[in-house]
């Protein structure tokens, strides 16, 4: 059966929003494909929605259209982890380094060590 979902009357500034307790860290949890309307129409996709800081979930069909800015608020958010990722990989890889050069310089670490 075909219909017009409710999100398709959304702006996609909403579709990363939660309903319930408005964070912006809604993430797509499942997706299909929906049945076409015909020939020369959008693509629709069938979407299921999870906001992992309450647990609201929501599910409904959007056009191609309305999940393209979306997808671009997806990238942006996987962007602002990868970069975080990094630094604490940076900070880490800091740490590691620190931490080995008071080992050499407290003869804790040798060449011995690296010996087969
Ligand atoms: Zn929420």
């Amino acid at each position: 059966m075909l219909f017009r979902g409710r999100g398709m009357e959304r702006t996609i500034r909403t579709l990363h929003r939660c309903d319930d307790c408005g964070s912006h860290l809604v993430q797509p949890s499942g997706w299909h494909e929906a049945e076409s309307l015909g020939p020369g129409t959008e693509r629709r996709w069938w979407m299921a929605r999870l906001c992992p800081e309450c647990g609201w979930v929501d599910e409904d069909l959007f056009d191609q259209s309305t999940l393209e800015p979306y997808e671009d608020e997806l990238d942006a958010g996987t962007d602002v982890l990868v970069a975080a990722l990094r630094e604490l990989e940076h900070e880490s890889m800091a740490a590691e380094i620190e931490t080995f050069v008071f080992a050499l310089g407290e003869d804790v670490v040798t060449a011995d060590d690296f010996a087969r």
